[in-house]
């Protein structure tokens, strides 16, 4: 009675005699085959059907293999696959689940003639066709799903391929995909456009309908919004309803067209800002498209960025309609989506362990574009936010942050927790650890207090350009930018930090006093007593601490706590009112003072 079923994960690991320590250097290593390229032909018709023909090159890891397993979404109907020589081979899709609440599964097993020869790269011509990859939601408004359309490996995030890709599309609606367009023809009524990717990318995806399209640009980087002319169908009905009831007010036209310059503009500075931190972004163009209302969310292609329509109403609209209005929709959306492009894109990640470098490191860059966007307090509410998240309780009661370390990724999702525990620890947490290392490399004595920060942040978009990555390599990356005030167990090496926050759970109590006392040669005495509970005893923390001066805030420096009760005096040169902590949110800590 109003149960559900989940699936649960026991336990997992390599097989086939692969260790776990192979796959922790190198996940692919547990690949039978990786995907070197695509060469897909794929048509889309006037009423929605996706039909394609896709050529991969596959080259094999592993010897013996004559099954292969690719993801496909269900509802496209796979009527041949073929080797090199063209002759067809055998192959099992899943039941189509059609709008069905029960899924198959969406994969396609290949049985090669001849098993897999290391070394030897092998191709397969597939070719599909179906509804429901595509559907129409309005007048000049289709969804097209991200993920599925094409076979790929499964959980294949981490893997690089080629894609040159040619789609036909009725001439009446525009197509935008991922990769640079390399022509662009019409042939009667269909539009022919192709698409190569300049990189190897992790995926491929496009959009189309009848959009306005808007373009900006950031430094060298074309920004284009794709954003319908028309509202969705149900923002259709919604338009209606606020036109027959006057007195509810002009909410005006709902079309995402209406938002196309500012969201040109926003998106224009998001780039901007993450290039400042994190170092170029990867690709020539960035495309924007805007998602039906009833898709709400965002992803981030390479080059090309879904985002949820509601996401393109103006303040008016979105309060009209009743949208909880503040920040998260709009500059944190915008910005977290299009920091994927370095987060998930310029670095990828190596498994569901690192996952939060992804997810967690876009949270932050989320919040950091409302920082610029707005100002610090704003800032700074953001990860209050983030930390009551963090405290509240799941579904059986036990806080967000004590389900499991972030590094623990999606096996925090379980019928004991819920996936949206997961999804709140991973962001919330991942986020918060990257804002407490950079306000530890916090400079107020630099023209550019960051400077530190995005240092690092850059050396690890160079070192790991278009690679994944593994939380230990972030580490190391860290390891190298540290300051000598984060050497806390004074070997040069932020092992204590990550143990405590990534690879572990807990959050603690301080409680801090301060006092402060002028001498008469214009310095200051500091006595400060710092009391913590909460975690045990060898738990050290780095705490930023900060001197005010009327209204003038700076960071004096940092202190290193390794005892549950601490005393600090220290002589100040300067005359100063009073000294704090916690000023930025700096700590995943609950603090009074
Ligand atoms: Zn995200």
């Amino acid at each position: 009675m109003g149960g559900y079923r989940t699936l649960d994960t026991w336990m997992s690991f390599p097989a086939g005699g692969i260790t776990a320590t192979q796959v922790w250097k190198d996940p692919h290593t547990k690949d039978d085959f990786s995907i070197r390229s695509y060469k897909i032909d794929a048509a889309v018709s006037s009423n929605a059907d996706l039909s394609a023909s896709a050529k991969l090159v596959i080259d094999p890891r592993l010897d013996g293999q004559r099954a292969l397993v690719f993801s496909l979404d269900s509802n496209l109907r796979v009527d041949s696959v073929k080797n090199g020589q063209g002759h067809p081979l055998a192959f099992f899709q899943a039941r189509e689940d059609k709008d069905r609440s029960q899924s198959y599964g969406d994969y396609v097993v290949v049985i090669l003639d001849e098993a897999l020869k290391s070394g030897t790269s092998q191709t397969l011509e597939y070719h599909y066709a179906g509804k429901r990859a595509i559907r129409k939601v309005g007048n000049g408004n289709y969804f097209c799903e991200s993920s599925g359309w094409y076979p790929a490996r499964p959980d294949s995030f981490s893997a690089r391929s080629d894609f040159d890709i040619t789609f036909r599309n009725p001439k009446s609606t525009v197509l935008v995909a991922t990769g640079e367009k390399t022509s662009d023809t019409t042939d009667g009524n269909t539009r022919v456009t192709t698409w190569k990717s300049e990189i190897p990318l992790a995926v491929a995806g496009f959009a189309y309908g009848d959009y306005k399209i808007y373009n900006d640009k950031a430094g060298e980087t074309a920004v284009d919004i794709y954003a319908n002319r028309e509202p969705d169908d149900v923002m259709t009905q919604v338009q209606m309803y606020f036109e027959a009831h006057s007195s509810e007010g002009a909410i005006g036209n709902l079309s995402p067209a209406g938002m196309a310059k500012t969201m040109g503009i926003e998106m224009a500075n998001t780039i901007r800002l993450f290039s400042n931190y994190y170092g170029p972004y990867p690709y020539k163009h960035l495309s924007v498209t805007s998602l039906p209302i009833n898709y709400s969310y965002g992803q981030g292609w390479p080059g090309l960025i879904y985002l949820w329509s509601g996401s393109f109403l103006d303040a008016t609209q979105r309060h009209a309609i009743g949208f909880k209005d503040g920040v998260e929709l709009t500059d944190f959306f915008r910005g977290h989506e299009s920091s994927h492009q370095w987060w998930g894109h310029r670095v990828g990640w190596k498994s569901y362990h690192d996952q939060w470098l992804s997810e967690g490191f876009a949270e932050f860059s989320g919040n950091l574009y409302v920082q610029y966007r707005e100002n610090v307090k704003e800032y700074v509410n953001t990860w209050k936010r983030e930390k009551e998240l963090l405290k509240r309780p799941d579904v059986k009661g036990h806080t967000v942050e004590s389900l499991g370390p972030i590094w623990m990724g999606r096996r925090i999702a379980s019928s004991e927790t819920g996936r949206g525990s997961y999804q709140d620890l991973i962001y919330s947490k991942g986020g918060f650890v990257l804002h407490m290392l950079r306000m530890q490399l916090w400079d107020s004595h630099s023209p550019d207090p960051d400077h530190l920060f995005k240092e690092m942040m850059q050396d690890y978009c160079r070192t790991f350009n278009n690679q994944a990555a593994s939380t230990d390599d972030f580490k190391a990356i860290v390891d190298r930018h540290m300051t000598r005030n984060m050497d806390a167990d004074g070997n040069h090496k932020m092992d204590w930090f990550f143990d405590e926050y990534v690879y572990g759970t807990l959050v603690p109590q301080y409680n801090i006093h301060a006092t402060t006392t002028a001498t008469p040669d214009g310095k200051t005495i500091l006595n400060m007593t710092v009391n913590r509970t909460g975690v045990p005893d060898t738990w050290k923390d780095v705490i930023p601490i900060y001197a005010h001066q009327g209204d003038k805030t700076t960071k004096l420096g940092t202190i290193l706590i390794r005892k549950p009760t601490e005393t600090i005096n220290v002589t100040i040169p300067d005359k100063i009112d009073r000294v704090t902590v916690n000023d930025y949110e700096d700590l995943l800590a609950d603090v009074k003072q």
